[in-house]
């Protein structure tokens, strides 16, 4: 069976730094400066023995979060039809956004399998303010720092059960 995940989630929560350290490549552009427009791009990762696709749902237009939503709905819908396992990624450092809110309530609509990750969890005081994202309503929750690859195990545990 094939096995795909997708990453969704707004400009800036770190999608692409995530995405780059799943295929173990420098295949993503990370992007310093959000809402730079990218392609959509696929890679391949592998954990515990399990292979599977990742497409990193890349790219939006520009600056304003207002202007973001529509092509966010649309990318988030696209990985809904594409994936068997959508990754939501947030930002701990930004906390819960209209967006995040907004995504959350299209994913759980979807039925889809979901993993809820937490990102920028670099340091152990962030777990404390990871748990505002529960209130998202999407069960568990993975705190992971991409950067530094912390807590990302227990994450792919999460993902391949799921498959
Ligand atoms: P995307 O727009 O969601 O694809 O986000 P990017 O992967 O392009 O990252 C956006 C910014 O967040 C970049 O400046 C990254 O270096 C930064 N970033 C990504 N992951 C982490 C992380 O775990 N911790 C911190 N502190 N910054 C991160
Ligand atoms: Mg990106």
């Amino acid at each position: 069976s094939s096995r795909i995940v997708a990453i969704v989630g707004r400009p800036n929560v770190g999608k692409s730094t995530l995405f780059n350290r799943l295929i173990e490549q420098r295949k993503a552009i990370v992007d310093e400066t959000a809402g730079v427009t990218r392609d959509r791009n696929y890679g391949k990762g592998e954990w515990i023995g399990v292979e599977y696709s990742v497409i990193d749902t890349g790219g939006y237009v520009v600056n304003s979060e207002d202007v973001f939503e529509a092509e966010i709905n649309k990318q988030v819908h696209l990985a809904i039809d594409e994936a068997d396992v959508i990754m939501f990624v947030v930002d701990v450092e930004a906390g819960i956004t209209d967006l995040d809110d907004a995504i959350a309530n299209i994913l759980r609509r979807s039925k889809k399998e979901i993993v809820l990750v937490v990102n920028k969890v670099d340091n152990h005081n962030r777990i404390l303010d990871a748990q505002e994202f529960y209130g998202l309503g999407l069960g568990e929750i993975y705190c992971i720092s991409s950067m530094t690859g912390s807590g990302t195990g227990d994450m792919l545990d999460a993902l391949v059960d799921k498959f």
